[in-house]
């Protein structure tokens, strides 16, 4: 294939590793959980990794396989490992780098599961967490000792929309030899190059925009092979033993099997499909939330309006610097009161009351009172969660129809 071809273009046309029997123009949905062999050698040689055939399932998949190759075509990612969901990759990441004794330097502000992974679950085994200010590198620097193991962020927090400056991050990381992390999932990679900014893994709930609508559960994780991991006490021993990475090694070749979270055929089939449109239902959506978001902040009851892209916007700077002209399909904006946005909530007609981001409809949470719903009061503060935030995910709606739905759900 031409070598100019945009990655959008090459990932379209991405080749079959095989030719299917039927020349299908899709990708088969293998929904096999094993796969048969002629002898007894072949059989060894494909279960010890010698020869690079599909044994089970759960170890991998053609269908998964191909997903994952079309995500290495899009964002030149060195390997790319697909999990059932965000939740996964992120937890699969950490249990692959972090051991007793290790800790994980990272913001508070974090989405609620994620922040509850590193501040609890993997506290009980000896995982340290350490949360710092990441509007601030030079705290985060101090936070940094020999036994931190990874520097862990969310690239536009949620639902805060802070925006830390990734490369000033990746240098200090680079001196401390450690890996620089970041969930990237509120700006997909067809429109942010994250290993341009010095991320050496980024981790994508791709249920989000990826799935194509709300279709499915799904995670990626995306190695660029940025990070020189003869410093980690946990990885040294991998470094050089294959062509993969010690981290994509360790994960590919243990943690993955082990936990048992790998990507299902029929997603990664409905994933394939939500790849294809990405990139355009992406600009789509960012361009009606950015309309949307001026048009808004000067309606009666909006206290406020929180989106990055908006002039005065405390990470405005960085943010054009990393995101371009638009940071995600999401905003926030504050009223008067908790009572005041139950009220918008509830006076909604087209917006839709649920969780969830980047579906193809526009839907409307209160977060205080749901995503982070069972914390307690003092850790919501702690985290930044006001109870006046109102968070809206943009959909593919025509801007006039939800500016006019807000509009009407603020009058009295
Ligand atoms: C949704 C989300 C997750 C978790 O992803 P799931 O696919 O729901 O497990 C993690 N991080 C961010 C930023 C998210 O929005």
């Amino acid at each position: 294939m031409n070598a100019i071809n945009h990655p959008n273009t090459s990932m379209l046309h991405e080749p079959y590793p095989s030719k299917d029997a039927y020349g299908a123009l899709n990708m088969p949905v293998y929904q096999a959980v094993a796969y048969e062999f002629e002898t007894a050698a072949q059989m060894e040689a494909a279960f010890t990794g010698k020869s690079p055939e599909h044994v089970y399932s759960r170890v991998s998949n053609p269908t998964v396989r191909y997903f994952e190759q079309r995500v290495k075509t899009l964002t030149g990612a060195d390997e790319v490992i697909a999990f059932n969901s965000g939740m996964a990759a992120i937890a699969n990441t950490l249990i692959t780098i972090a051991c007793t004794g290790a800790n994980i330097v990272t913001s508070p502000h974090l989405f609620g599961n994620t922040y509850s992974l590193i501040a609890f679950t993997l506290k009980d085994f000896g995982v340290e967490p350490r949360f710092c200010n990441f509007s601030d590198p030079v705290e985060v620097e101090k936070h940094i000792d020999r036994n931190t193991c990874a520097v862990f962020l969310e690239t536009i927090t949620n639902p805060q929309m802070e925006v830390a400056d990734l490369q000033a991050l990746s240098k200090i990381c680079k001196k401390h030899r450690i890996p620089l992390i970041a969930d990237t999932t509120i700006v997909p990679f067809t429109a942010f190059r994250a290993a341009a900014f010095g991320v050496d893994i980024e981790i994508v709930s791709s249920t989000k925009y990826i799935s194509g609508g709300a279709t499915s559960l799904g995670g990626l994780v995306l190695d660029y092979g940025s990070c020189d991991w003869q410093h980690s006490p946990k990885l040294c021993s991998l470094v050089g033993q294959s062509d993969l990475s010690a981290f994509a090694c360790k994960m590919r070749r243990e943690i993955y099997r082990n936990m048992g979270a790998c990507m299902t055929p029929d997603v990664a089939a409905k994933q394939l499909t939500g790849l294809e449109t990405v990139a355009v239902r992406y600009e789509r959506a960012a361009a009606t939330c950015r309309t949307l978001a001026d048009r808004v902040k000067g309606l009666d009851g909006i206290v406020s309006v929180n989106y990055p892209a908006m002039e005065g916007h405390p990470y405005y700077a960085v943010s054009r610097r990393q995101f371009g002209e638009y940071p995600g399909a999401m905003f926030t904006f504050d009223m008067t009161s908790r009572e005041a946005a139950f009220r918008f909530i509830d006076r909604l007609q087209l917006i839709r009351r649920a969780t969830n981001l980047f579906d193809n409809k526009t839907l409307a949470i209160h977060p205080a009172s749901t995503i982070f719903g069972t914390f307690t009061e003092e850790l919501r503060q702690s985290m930044d969660v006001s109870q006046n935030t109102i968070r809206i995910s943009v959909g593919l709606e025509y801007a006039d129809d939800l500016f006019h739905d807000m509009a009407q759900a603020l009058r009295k």
